[in-house]
């Protein structure tokens, strides 16, 4: 049986969206200490979302190491 389905959780805990929002915008720019909070309430409690930022994180750190390759190196 659903608690509260329009009570103070609802407002406290940040959606499946937000928190996808907030993985891409944090790959550009430094996130605020709330987005942050928010962020991490609900990654522990969403195993979907932890799995979307761990593969951001994943493919962020590809393209990084992408982009330090120096011009001329690659074999293209
Ligand atoms: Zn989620």
């Amino acid at each position: 049986m659903p608690d509260f389905p329009d009570g103070p959780r609802k407002h406290l805990l940040p959606k499946c969206e937000e928190v996808h929002f907030l993985t891409m915008k944090g790959m550009d720019q430094p996130l605020t200490w709330v987005e942050r909070v928010r962020m991490r309430m609900h990654l522990a409690i969403c195993d979907a979302c932890t799995n979307f930022n761990g593969q951001m994180r994943i493919m962020r750190n590809a393209m990084r190491r992408l982009g330090q390759q120096e011009p001329g190196e690659r074999d293209d």
